[in-house]
């Protein structure tokens, strides 16, 4: 096992790490957690309805992106902090934390005083500087697994943000880069077991930035549950025809309702 990550390992510390977010428990044996919601904060008409969604599936943690990091420059860049205050309006209106990403170290704490988790997307893995200021914040931390990037790679940058003294990390497998171009990006759920072996830390999947199609969401959310992941992060949109970003893979609401009734068997057969 590589040194290049000696918090992060299981080897010093075989207990699992349990993250706490207000009422929600991720890691160990808790329940799957359900994180879910619109890719981007688009409106609070739209957070609103997703909030409320989220809350009577019986999800637990509310997503949407404020800060958004896209290909091309004249793609939507997301409502920022406005965008931010609404998630959080919403999350409080249906009792729901609230996760987010920050994509900027100088805006790391001004998110994390108001998100509930910090979220790291796949382009910012090594932002060195991003994952020490993060490491300095006072909330837990959702890294997402670069889709470059290999486990080693990805156990490393995690471990930037406990060596800077933050030890609520929680890992998302998100998709990697492959030869296949039929899916958006190769869901590498061995991940899963591979991740649950080397690290105490928890570790999710987000299918939709995976697949990249809506109609392989709900299949793939379902086998991530039942190798063994601790949660699951998954994008849907009140209009997906008229999403501001990712409404491919953005489930319908009818969708996502019908997908989290499907998962509670899954996780306790898992
Ligand atoms: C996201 O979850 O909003 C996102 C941009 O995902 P990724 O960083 O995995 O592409
Ligand atoms: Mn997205």
């Amino acid at each position: 096992m590589s040194s290049s990550y000696h918090l992060v390992s299981r080897i010093d510390h075989p207990g699992d790490t349990l993250i706490q977010v207000g009422p929600v428990t991720v890691g160990g044996d808790a329940e799957p957690a359900l994180i879910a919601g619109p890719c981007s904060v688009e409106s609070r008409e739209q957070i609103m309805i997703c909030a409320r969604a989220v809350a009577e599936a019986g999800g637990h943690i509310l997503r949407g992106g404020c800060f958004k990091p896209r290909t091309s420059p004249y793609s939507f860049q997301g409502l920022g902090y406005e965008g931010l205050d609404l998630l959080v309006e919403a999350g409080r209106a249906y009792g729901l934390p609230v996760v987010t990403e920050v994509m900027d170290s100088q805006d790391v704490a001004g998110v994390a005083e108001r998100a509930d988790i910090l979220q790291i997307g796949s382009r910012n893995m090594q932002n060195f500087t991003l994952l020490k200021a993060a490491g300095l914040a006072r909330k837990p931390v959702m890294l997402k697994r670069g889709m470059m990037s290999s486990i080693d790679e990805w156990l490393s940058a995690a471990e930037y943000i406990l060596a800077a003294g933050n030890p609520h990390v929680i890992l998302c497998e998100r998709g990697i880069r492959t030869f296949e171009t039929a899916t958006r990006n190769t869901l590498d759920l061995s991940a899963v077991p591979v991740v649950r072996e080397r690290t105490h830390l928890p570790i999710i999947v987000d299918p939709s930035h995976a697949c990249g199609v809506r109609r392989w969401v709900t299949p793939l959310t379902k086998a991530a549950v039942a190798v063994g992941a601790h949660g699951v992060m998954v994008e849907f949109h009140p209009d997906p025809a008229n999403a501001l970003s990712d409404g491919d893979q953005s489930l319908t609401l009818e969708e996502f309702h019908v997908l989290a009734g499907a998962l509670r068997p899954v996780g306790a057969a898992a």
